[in-house]
């Protein structure tokens, strides 16, 4: 099976020769406080600064995943209050948590519509930088806007179903992040987090020390090459050793670039197929989704299952209308092509 779930996606094909890697380098049961593994953690971070392109200057943490990083940033970088701009269920879920813990301001959008740049209220703004749930994505031009009529406010964006699958401007937010079962093609279990040095002066000031996880004792360790506890040492093993194989970020971004032309331009000239987001300047690259009556998305599913493809259910309430294909650097060309042509020569369902 192929898997094109936007999340837990297909994995690297090199990702089994890695582990069996691993375990005779002795890496999966590495104490995290020993120097081989002090060395592993500050070349992967050196490799990840290199290969996306973030800044020398930006703090690299590692989590166990995206949910954590919201939770984390609720309680670490908040000082009174954080605003989300969100338009589905990804956002959504991230102010949810968030309110759990500290007064957030909700500006929900529309999904055809762009981000609604404005001065708002609360010192950290969230915003998802692609909406797993829609497949929407937030252009570079508005987060620039944004941080502009912002000066004084944190930038935290969410960029799971991005980050190492489209090149992002670093030097734009204060933290990034995301966990690597999307883009980076790995498996679960694993987040990033990048954060700028004013996203470090903010958690400096505030001095949260409550938690395990809090933000001051995560960057404390990691000037070291640590973390607070055990981490998920084969998943960052896997991440580095991916890492070590993926071209520049500029070039990886430029082929998902075409390879999403490529998948909208095939559902603009099928009929029974459209895309579910029409306007174009907020279209995701690297999740696809794809909208026709019930009946038929039934018959995608089971045809897809047949060839030994497995396409992604619609998110939530898009369950029934929608399903979505990962757009992932993962993914080989010719799974995708089979994919094509299956969706190409789709009958009507009756
Ligand atoms: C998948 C996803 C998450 C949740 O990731 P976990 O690693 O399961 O916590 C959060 N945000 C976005 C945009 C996602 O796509």
């Amino acid at each position: 099976m192929t898997s094109f779930y936007p999340g837990p996606s297909e994995v690297y094909s090199r990702i089994p020769r890695y582990v069996q890697e691993a375990h005779q380098a002795g890496v999966l049961s590495m104490n995290h406080r020993s120097a081989a593994c002090m060395a592993l953690v500050k070349q992967t971070i050196a490799e990840l600064k290199k290969k996306l392109r973030i800044p020398k200057s930006y703090t690299i943490l590692f989590l166990s995943s995206a949910t954590e990083c919201w939770e984390v940033l609720a309680q670490s970088l908040v000082a009174e209050s954080s605003t989300h701009l969100y338009n589905g269920a990804f956002g959504k879920k991230w102010l949810t948590y968030t309110q759990a813990l500290k007064p957030a301001t909700a500006v929900p959008f529309h999904h055809e519509t762009e981000l609604p740049v404005a001065a708002y209220p609360g010192d950290v703004l969230c915003i998802t930088h692609n909406e797993t749930s829609n497949g929407t994505q937030v252009s570079m031009q508005l987060l620039k806007q944004l941080r502009q009529q912002n000066p004084k406010a944190l930038l935290a964006i969410d960029a799971t179903s991005s980050m190492a699958g489209v090149a992002l401007d670093f030097s734009l937010g204060d933290v990034w992040f995301a966990s690597v079962q999307k883009c980076f093609g790995l498996p679960a279990g694993l987040s990033v987090m990048v954060c700028s040095p004013r996203a470090r002066a903010r958690v400096q000031e505030l001095n949260e020390r409550q938690h395990y996880n809090s933000l001051r004792s995560q960057i404390q360790f990691m000037e070291k090459f640590q973390t607070t506890h055990t981490p998920n040492v084969l998943g960052i093993y896997l991440l580095y050793r991916v890492l070590q194989d993926l071209e520049l970020i500029r070039v990886v971004s430029k082929r998902v670039h075409q390879q999403a032309a490529a998948w909208y331009g095939l559902l603009d000239q099928t009929k029974i197929l459209q895309p579910f987001i029409k306007n174009k300047q907020v279209r995701s690259q690297t999740v696809v989704v794809v909208t026709a009556n019930p009946r038929q998305i039934k018959q995608v599913k089971t045809r897809a299952r047949k060839a030994g493809l497995l396409v992604g259910e619609g998110y939530g309430e898009l369950n029934d209308t929608t399903f979505r294909i990962a757009n992932f650097p993962a993914i080989k060309p010719g799974e995708i092509k089979k994919l094509m042509t299956l969706l190409k020569k789709l009958p009507a369902a009756r």
